[in-house]
């Protein structure tokens, strides 16, 4: 159950292309506790994606007139788009006790942390990059250029895994497993004392 007298935790997870963040965060939005912050993106909408539910898709202008008004927590420049999350959307599930998800990639990551030193940043992994690249082909979904140029985004973000608090490695038909990690890191975090250090007050209320 929700402590509504305590705000909820800022969850970053980040991963490359084939580590399975999607089904293993919606498989994570399955509990009460958490929500997704939909992000608000300049790229188009892909087959079966829905305005407001995958993304906010907007125009070049309009994204900058958000950017303008301070109404964007971070946001980034990726692959020739602006990436960016809600800030009032964020801020108001955060207060209300829930824990936030934010999928998004390292550069905004970074940009999380040095805003909110309190979020917590997870960096969802294939098991190798021999895997990863045997998933991308696998699903056959992509053309050739497509599967190098996201290996090659990979080399790059990679390295950034030193400024993440937690790395999750998501095996072959184990999903569960990289489910169960989160919610057991997110469940201990907010025990954590930094988090609690005014609980002698809280006791007594
Ligand atoms: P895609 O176009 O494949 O949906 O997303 C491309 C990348 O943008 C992914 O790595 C995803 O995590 C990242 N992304 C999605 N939303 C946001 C956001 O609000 N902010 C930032 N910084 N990255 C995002």
């Amino acid at each position: 159950m929700t402590d509504n007298k305590k705000s909820g935790l800022l969850v970053v997870v980040s991963g490359p292309a084939g580590s399975g963040k999607g089904t293993v965060l919606s498989s994570l939005m399955q509990d009460d506790d958490y929500r997704y912050s939909v992000s608000a993106t300049t790229r188009g909408p892909r087959p079966g994606e829905i305005d407001g539910v995958n993304y906010h898709f907007l125009t070049r202008e309009a994204f900058e007139a958000r950017i303008a008004a301070g109404e964007m927590l971070e946001y980034t420049e990726y692959c020739g788009n602006y990436y960016g999350t809600p800030k009032r959307e964020a801020e108001e599930v955060l207060r209300n006790g829930y824990n936030l998800l934010l999928e998004i990639e390292v550069a905004g990551a970074a940009n999380v942390k040095r805003l909110y030193p309190d979020a917590v940043l997870i960096m969802l992994l294939p098991p190798s990059f021999t895997v990863q690249e045997a998933r991308l082909r696998g699903r056959g979904t992509e053309t050739e250029e497509k599967i190098l140029a996201r290996l090659a985004q990979t080399r790059e973000e990679i390295p950034h895994v030193t400024e993440y608090d937690y790395v999750i490695y998501n095996y072959d038909g184990r999903a569960d497993e990289a489910v169960a990690d989160i919610r057991a890191i997110v469940r201990a975090e907010r025990a954590a004392l930094c988090r609690n250090a005014d609980a002698a007050t809280r006791y007594f209320q």
